[in-house]
């Protein structure tokens, strides 16, 4: 891929192609990777060298990149109806099954209620976008208008539409747009490692975490606060995993001023915490929850937003009285989307997919815990099979590097080189997030390949340490 000369397909996609999260100058530079073909848990470039894809994409294509039983779903359903949609009263016998599959394997609701229906985007985006809308929509018809300031977390990721941007509470998707919108407001992120103060534990930095998030509420006035977005597990943030008892605080705070709940369940749904659902690991009850990638294994964009009856019940009557609900996508429940999404989701029922993420995951958090022994090594955590490494320049105070050398991605080119795919986070951290139907044997010869990098990076990180210290 690295030829740029001429009429190659790498000059090509240079001239002409404006990538996602990419730096136009470093693209213009070193050319594309270009992917051309996937087998199981790797992916092959177009020079036929062959990767483990260890972030699944982008957290995502959880049955792995050959799956043949979700290419035979779609060819079969573009041949009986390619295109239909869901408005005013139509849909589509795929998006009848799968919304039914979605509520009977969804969490329980708040308040003992249950997540009673579903409704159909394309993307996390847009799920997150029409969860905003619909929770402002349902504070309307409560006789609350104002009740419409929307709550996420530091490090949290949600997305890039304008709304779900302005909750992703990163600097690299916000800066230059003019973002976050005013209706959004940050809080605590629950990252013991880094936010935790001297000597305190976990228990008290997630009472803290649940005070500060009150005193947020109490100072923007809680009748005009609507709902909190939250992932169970941040993913793009660099794999937070919050502390025991987090989620009960933070459900009680938000009990008391009566504003909702709605995970983010983008990453953590289907399977990636070893539960059906990020909010049943962390043992939280949310009020709506939204859903995309491993909805399909990401083999089409689809995505969805699930709502307790309780919501769902306001919002119709809502609707009834304006005589409409005014919100859809053309591709909402788009029928060969939702096909291929079925299928994945009987597949990971008749794998029992769930099983074998569990069964993995004792292999998987001890090889990610190995990294601990290298000394530019601060921190690692994993809970089912999403996992990460933060680097720090002294692990004993917690520093980070300087941010200049940019280690995380230094190091992920080197492993790269190793025949492994990882993604560097912000702050300096790398994430591990395969498939899950990664095999054992796969899983260690993949970590045996990152600790070979990590291991001939120590040099040059211990020498970037000297200018930390
Ligand atoms: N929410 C979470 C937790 C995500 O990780 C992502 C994407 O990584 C999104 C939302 C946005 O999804 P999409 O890129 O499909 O719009």
């Amino acid at each position: 891929s690295n030829d740029l000369r001429g009429n190659s397909p790498a000059s090509r996609d240079i001239a002409n192609h404006m990538h996602p999260y990419t730096n136009p100058a470093v693209l213009a530079d070193s050319g594309p990777h270009i992917m051309a073909k996937g087998s199981g848990v790797f992916v092959h470039d177009d020079a036929g060298n062959q990767f483990y894809e260890g972030m699944s994409g982008l957290w995502c294509a959880s049955l792995g990149f050959s799956e043949p039983e979700l290419v035979d779903a779609a060819i079969a359903q573009f041949h009986k109806l390619p295109f239909y949609h869901s408005f005013a009263g139509k849909t589509v016998g795929p998006a009848i099954d799968l919304a039914e599959m979605l509520i009977a394997h969804a969490p329980p609701a708040r308040h003992d209620s249950k997540m009673g229906k579903v409704f159909f985007a394309s993307s996390g985006s847009e799920a997150n976008d029409t969860a905003i809308k619909m929770v402002w929509y349902y504070q309307a018809a409560r006789g609350m208008p104002q009740k419409q300031k929307i709550i996420s977390r530091k490090k949290g990721y949600h997305g890039v539409t304008m709304a779900a941007a302005s909750m992703t509470a990163l600097a690299y998707a916000q800066d230059g747009f003019g973002l976050p919108l005013d209706f959004v407001k940050h809080t605590t992120s629950p990252d013991y490692y880094n936010n935790a103060l001297d000597g305190e534990s976990e228990e008290d930095f997630a009472s803290r975490c649940a005070a500060e998030l009150e005193e947020m509420i109490l100072a923007e006035g809680p009748d005009t606060v609507a709902a909190l977005f939250a992932e169970p597990v941040m993913g793009a943030g660099g794999v937070i995993i919050p502390p025991t008892g987090y989620f009960a605080k933070i459900r009680t705070i938000l009990d008391k001023y009566d504003v909702l709940l709605v995970a983010d369940e983008v990453i953590c749904g289907f399977g990636r915490t070893g539960n059906m659902w990020g909010s049943q690991s962390m043992d939280v009850q949310p009020d709506m929850l939204t859903c995309a990638k491993a909805l399909s294994s990401a083999y089409l964009p689809i995505s969805a937003v699930l709502m307790s009856d309780k919501v769902y019940e306001t919002l119709a009557e809502q609707a009834e009285k304006l005589g409409i609900f005014g919100h859809g996508y053309t591709y909402s429940a788009h029928p060969v989307c939702a096909a291929v999404a079925l299928r994945a989701q009987q597949l990971m029922q008749e794998r029992d997919i769930i099983g074998h993420v569990r069964q993995l995951a004792p292999a998987f958090s001890d090889r990610v815990a190995r990294f601990d022994r290298f000394d530019f090594i601060g921190n690692t955590r994993s809970i089912g099979m999403i996992g990460a490494m933060e680097f720090s320049a002294d692990p004993a105070t917690r520093q980070k590097f300087d941010p200049q050398h940019k280690i995380a991605a230094q190091l992920v080119a080197k492993i790269q080189e190793k025949g492994v795919i990882l993604r560097a986070l912000p702050g300096d951290i790398i994430g591990f997030c395969p498939p899950l139907i990664m095999t054992e044997g796969e899983l260690h010869d993949m970590f045996d390949r990152i600790e070979a990098a990590v291991g001939e990076f120590a040099n040059t990180a211990n020498s970037l340490r000297k200018f930390n210290i």
